[in-house]
């Protein structure tokens, strides 16, 4: 008898659960668009040119050995990370007020500012927006921070539920976190316009909430690296203090090599370099120190002008394919006179569109046309092609009608 038998199953992960089941499924029409990871018009996971030649230049330079990286991680990296994500002329960089630890992932990087949260800021509470991307409630909680939700989406316009944002940052305490998509937010595909952001912006600064970005989809919003990061460079801009957490597992398509940064923009330098110590011993017995193989891929494509505009040129491909599903959809539903407005497919941005399909509707999808989504109806553009449009069409329509 094990002493473990009354570990009762744990459900699958919503998002991760989806693929599995679409691993079960032996039916050739079956279409994967729960996961949002990048797929080619082949339905292919896509390693990037740039990508596959920085990993030869590595692999050849024979003076590389495995040794640990220091706790922060790759100094080059942290440093090409922070001048990516505030921008080269960063007063901030300049000034030395920004710390930059590698982390693994954009999931790392949150948890590793989360327990620095926790153990150094005064307020324990993080609002995060409603909905949101699914570990986020969970990887707070374990933070040791206390969760609540600020109102974000508006089902009836599918689009931002400003007023509702607006009303509910400007009742949270003084103090309080706030986490932030800083571009192509997930699920809803929804951000607020450049206005908007300069009026949370200076809600926030008058109400002293802390800013917590979470930069998973950086170019894959617009195209455009600099465009992506315009929120984040707006709440640097003003010389206040916020938490930024990078991910390259989407705009450098390195998924499973866990690549990510942790930057605190601080007050001063002097705050910077305190703070720096003290994330080292969050990640200390945390992890140790992070990988050192996507760390050094990311930072042979940064400091190389030609590599650079390389990552750019295929990072765009990928924004504009996205793009362009969304209107193949979009035309594919007219087409069909499919009952409904669904302007919000071209609308929203990112990898994810906010279908407005319930629970109900994305069940008889997945049973009568083996397409598998999360139950929100939220569905990963990247995952689409020319070839599988019109069949997507004609399961959202019979879903409707
Ligand atoms: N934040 C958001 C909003 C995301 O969508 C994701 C990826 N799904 C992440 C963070 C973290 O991803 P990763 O840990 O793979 O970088």
């Amino acid at each position: 008898n094990s002493v473990f038998s009354h570990v009762v199953q744990a459900p699958e992960d919503p998002i991760l659960g989806v693929t599995v089941a679409y691993n079960k499924d032996p039916s050739p029409l079956k279409l994967n668009l729960g996961v949002g990871a990048y797929r080619t018009e082949e339905g292919k996971p896509l390693v990037l040119n740039v990508v596959r030649k920085a990993e030869q230049m590595l692999v050849n330079d024979r003076s590389r050995v495995k040794e640990y990286l220091p706790i922060v991680g790759l100094a080059e990296f942290n440093k090409l990370s922070a001048k990516l994500i505030f921008g080269a002329d960063s007063p901030a960089i300049r000034e030395n007020r920004v710390t930059t630890v590698q982390c693994l992932s954009g999931t790392g990087s949150l948890r590793v500012g989360g327990e620095f949260l926790a153990r150094h800021y005064h307020q324990r509470t993080i609002y995060i927006p409603q909905p949101t991307w699914g570990n986020h409630p969970k990887i707070f909680t374990l933070s040791g921070l206390s969760v609540k939700t600020y109102r974000y989406y508006d089902p009836a316009t599918r689009g931002l539920n400003f007023q509702g944002l607006m009303e509910d940052l400007g009742s949270a305490p003084s103090g309080a976190i706030v986490l932030l998509h800083a571009c192509a937010h997930n699920p809803t595909g929804v951000d607020p316009t450049l206005q908007q952001w300069e009026q949370i912006r200076q809600l926030m600064r008058s109400k002293a909430l802390l800013p917590f970005f979470d930069s998973a989809y950086q170019g894959f919003a617009s195209g455009n690296l600099d465009t992506d990061a315009q929120s984040i460079r707006m709440f640097v801009a003003d010389g206040g203090e916020c938490f930024v957490a990078q991910s390259y597992a989407k705009n450098m398509g390195l998924y499973g090599e866990r690549v990510g940064a942790l930057s605190v923009v601080c007050r001063t330098a002097d705050v910077a370099s305190r703070v720096e110590s003290q994330l080292k011993l969050v990640t200390r017995p945390m992890f140790s120190n992070p990988p050192i193989h996507g760390a050094s891929i990311v930072a042979t494509i940064l400091k190389d002008r030609n590599m650079y505009n390389e990552w750019t040129i295929e990072l765009k491909a990928m924004a504009d394919r996205i793009i362009s599903m969304r209107k193949e959809l979009f035309d594919a539903l007219r087409a069909r006179g499919t009952p409904g407005d669904w302007s919000h497919i071209i609308k929203q941005i990112g990898m994810f569109t906010f279908t407005g399909l319930n629970k109900e509707q994305v069940a008889f999808m997945t049973r009568e046309y083996h397409i598998y989504m999360t139950s929100d109806g939220r569905i990963s553009m990247a995952g689409l092609s020319s070839k599988t449009v019109p069949h997507l069409a004609d399961a959202i329509h019979a879903a409707v009608t």
